[in-house]
Formats: C-alpha cells, structure tokens, sequence
C-alpha cells in the first residue's frame, strides 16, 4: 500500500499549502511506495515562522542547556528503539543495504547522545585585556534559524549530523530532505514530538530544490544554512545566502584519491580498495574513485580487485546475501551511464563491468555492475569529475611526488586514503594531501567524536566533533565596567 506522508510544521501534521504530492519509488523496482507532500514557499513560510516563534518565545529559550541535552539524548534512545523499522524505510526509498542501513541508524543516534553531553559544556572565557578595572568575558549564543538541506544518500543520518549540534547549542531546525528520499525526516519527526521536544523547534519541509530550498535559503528569519550535496546547489545556495551575509555550511562532492604504496599490506589495501568505492554502489561522498598504483604493484593488485569484486552478489538490498544494491534515482542512473562512455572514449580501458544490469531480477530497477576502468589519466574526465556512482579509475603512479601531485590535482578535496606500512611516509603524505579527512591503513571511517568536511571545492565549515557545535553559535564579548569613573566622556588621547 503506498503511504501518503504530511509535513510537520509548528508541532503538527499539516497539508501541503499546494494540496500537491509526488511519488517517492523502491529503486529497486521503481514501484511507488509512498507520496510526498510537495511543499512550496508558502509552507516554508508557515515552518520558518513556527521555528522563529519557537526560538525567541514559549519553552525553548527558557530551557537550560542542561534539559536541551537531555531532550538530545532521549532523542537518541527513541532512535535506537525505532532504528530497524526506520533503516528498512531508508532502505526500501533509497536502495541501500538493509544492513548498512542498520548500522547507520543505530549510529546516527550516537551524534543525539554526543551533542546532548556537549550542549551544557559549550563556555566562554574571561580574557585579560590590557583595560584596567574592566572585566571582559565571551559567551556563545545560537544563531536563530538553521535551515538544513540534505540529499538522498544518506538521508537521516546527513540531516542528523546538522540537526544534533544545531539544537543543542540552542538552535530551532527547518530539514528539507531531498525530494527522492524524504520518508525518514518525516517519520523521524514522531520520534522529535515524543522525545519532548518544544512546538516548532524541529519542522520538516518536503518538495523540490526550486520551490523549498531556494524560498528556505532566501527567507529573512532563516539565520543559517547547513548543506550537504552536489557542489551545483551548492554553490547557488553560496551566492544566495552571500546576498543577506547568512552563514553558511556547505558539504560537497569529492574526487578523493585512495593511494596504494609498493610497501602496502596489499591484501588489506585491495579490501579497502573495494570498500572505499564499492560500498553504497559508490554513491557516497568520500568514495575512493580515484585509486592511486604504485607502478610496481599496478598489474597484480588490479587482478586482486578483478577476482573479489566479481564475486559480489548484486540485486535486493533487503536482502542479507547482497553485497551491491540500486543506484538511488533515475537521474543518477543516467548520469553513472553516461560516465562510463565518457570514460570509454577518452581511452580509458573497462577491465570489469561497464554495463547496466537490465533482465531478469534487474529488469526494473536501476542496477549498474561495478566497474572499473585502468588507463585513466587524472586530466581525463573521468578522474576529475564526481560520478557518485560504482565506478572506479585507476591511475598509475611512480613515485612518492607523483602519487601526491596526481591526489592533488583536483578542485575537490573531500578525502584520501593512504596505503603503506611506512610510519615516515604515512606521516608525511598525510600531512600534504590536501583533503579534510585522510584515512591510513583504512577507508571510510567517520564518527561523531571527529570533524568531517571539504577542502577546495568540497565545502566550507565542519560536521562532527566539538568544532561542529561552534557552526551554530556566535560568540559575543561583553565588558564590565567596575565603577571606574571617567575623567572625560570625550575620547582622548
Ligand atoms: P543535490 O545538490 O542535487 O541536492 C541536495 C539537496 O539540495 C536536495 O534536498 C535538493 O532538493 C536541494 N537543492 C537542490 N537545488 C537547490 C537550490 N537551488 N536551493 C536549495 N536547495 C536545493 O545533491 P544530491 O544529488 O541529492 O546528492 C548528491 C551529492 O551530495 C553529491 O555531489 C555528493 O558528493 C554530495 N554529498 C556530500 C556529502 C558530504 O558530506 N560532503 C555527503 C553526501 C553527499
């Protein structure tokens, strides 16, 4: 039966304003599973006002950080309790393994839990300024508003990486999921009322970039904007906010190179090699699209990988068997597609996959075989561009300067990976990729102790960590006088 979902504004269910929904489909079949309501500027509105009102009046500003971390982590225990059923909603709107789908939701409830214990150890310092008998001290106030904007590749978890530090340092959210997975946001919102959360303090806004973001981004009561996506939106939401000097946080695409040394533990180098890009049928940000070879070890360790991946069962994400789901959308099916004959007429040599899997189980859904393609040079487009899809270049190198001249030269600087058992080389290489997170010995790993975000191209401000909570906060310096008296009240010299 297909479910027809409300928006969440101002604490309550309510009708679209345009009474106009769309369908969200399985990409695994392409069957509509669920409608959406299609929010417009109007809606926006109506939720911008409601996290306004509940930010300035009624039990939210009242409350101490204390009871906000509280409500944090009563939140993340909700989460725990409710992660199987929502992972299998995620799962069925966005094809990704049930199982990873799992993991994550039981993970995302971490960052509740983490913010929750930071909200009331966010402090302020007292400085010694050069002014005698006056006292001068910091303290961090929220901002207002946070508009945040999400895609679909991981929808609950990359809205919750902005929603937790953002209401624990004292903020009210408005979440516009992305318009092919925004089931998650909306059923999460149950969880936000029952947890206890204030009216008005998290809304959800569902429909298109055009008629939500933008109205979102473009609304005079919305302090900040915290963004992940492609780096287009991206840097449209940039100039808009720009105009009335709104704040931004921009989480953006990657090209990120996954450097494999001669001196590299290659079994352990070629499973993460495979899981850098193949997890998530490479529809993730950080995914290792560009692997980096050491010439010497170029022929055998592309074999290695060869000989794994052709092993991976692909099809039903819900199924526990399967290794490589769907790709998300339509659209991005098409795009992965056309990539693979970018790749094919720039010389690129496709030594496994290639093809977009269309009989039998496959027939309806959107399944392309991991693929991977030698011969790359990074100036192909193929190297320098986000596919955001399971498909791999690999890229020659012959020494330590090439592989981190080649890891470099990209306008994205999101992640690396960075293979060898050298402590001297793993420290130096490390220190001169230019990318906001680099992985040794290992790939992928996030958490919400640590902060995550782009250099370059791939974003502005960071996610995770005790950094991310400062995103939501703006400090002010207040000045004591202590009843000194003036000797003049002009200024002199
Ligand atoms: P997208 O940019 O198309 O859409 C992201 C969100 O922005 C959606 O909710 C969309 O409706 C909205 N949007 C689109 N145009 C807008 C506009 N003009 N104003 C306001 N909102 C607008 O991205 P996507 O296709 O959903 O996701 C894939 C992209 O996300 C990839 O480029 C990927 O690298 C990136 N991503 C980055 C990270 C990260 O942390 N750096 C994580 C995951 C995904």
């Amino acid at each position: 039966m297909v479910k027809k979902y409300l928006l969440h504004i101002g604490g309550e269910w309510v009708l679209p304003h345009g009474d106009k929904w769309f369908e969200s489909t399985n990409p695994y079949d392409n069957e509509a599973w669920a409608l959406i309501p299609e929010g417009d500027a109007v809606d926006v509105d109506r939720a911008v006002t409601a996290a306004h009102a509940a930010f300035t009046d009624g039990p939210w500003p009242a409350l101490t950080a204390s009871r906000r971390g509280a409500l944090l982590r009563k939140l993340a225990d909700l989460l725990l309790e409710n992660a199987d059923r929502l992972a299998e909603i995620e799962s069925r709107d966005n094809g990704k393994l049930l199982a990873e789908c799992r993991g994550q939701m039981k993970y995302t409830a971490e960052w509740y839990n983490y913010y929750g214990g930071l909200a009331d150890k966010v402090e302020g310092s007292v400085l010694p300024t050069d002014k005698l008998g006056v006292f001068n001290f910091t303290r961090y106030e929220p901002l207002g508003v946070v508009a945040a904007i999400t895609p679909w590749n991981s929808p609950l978890m990359l809205a919750t990486w902005k929603l937790a530090p953002a209401l624990a340092a004292g903020n009210t959210v408005v979440v516009k999921p992305s318009e092919f997975t925004s089931a998650t946001a909306l059923e999460f919102m149950n969880l936000v009322m029952e947890a206890g959360f204030p009216k008005g303090v998290v809304n959800v806004v569902t429909g298109y970039g055009g008629d939500v973001g933008e109205p979102l981004v473009t609304h005079p009561l919305v302090a900040k904007i915290a963004f992940t996506g492609g780096e287009a939106a991206g840097r449209k939401i940039n100039e808009l906010a720009a105009k009335n000097f709104k704040k931004v946080l921009l989480e953006l695409g990657g090209k990120s190179p996954n450097i494999v040394f001669d001196d590299a533990d290659i079994e352990r180098a070629t499973k993460g090699a495979i899981k850098a890009i193949f997890s998530a049928a490479g529809q993730s940000c950080v995914a290792g699209s560009r692997l980096l070879l050491h010439e010497s070890i170029h022929d055998r360790f592309v074999e290695g990988m060869i000989s794994i991946v052709r092993t991976a069962r692909i099809g039903d994400p819900a199924k526990p068997e399967t290794h490589v789901g769907p790709i998300a959308t339509r659209p991005q099916y098409e795009k992965i597609l056309k990539y693979i004959d970018i790749a094919k007429s720039e010389g690129a040599t496709c030594v496994l996959g290639g093809r977009a899997l269309t009989s039998g189980e496959f027939a309806k859904g959107n399944f392309i075989e991991p693929t991977i393609f030698t011969n790359v040079t990074n100036n192909m487009r193929i190297a320098q561009e986000e596919v955001f899809g399971p498909i791999l270049s690999v890229i020659r190198f012959k020494d330590e300067e090439e592989a981190i001249r080649i890891a470099n030269d990209v306008n994205y600087g999101l992640a690396a990976g960075v293979w060898t058992k050298s402590l001297d080389r793993a420290i130096s290489v490390s220190g001169r990729i230019k990318a906001g997170t680099v992985w040794v010995n290992n790939y992928r790993d996030t958490s919400y102790c640590s902060p995550f975000g782009g250099y370059k191209r791939s974003g502005l401000g960071r996610e995770g960590g005790k950094e991310a909570i400062k995103e939501y906060l703006q400090v002010k310096s207040v000045w004591f006088s202590s009843g000194i008296d003036f000797p003049s009240p002009f200024v002199r010299e």
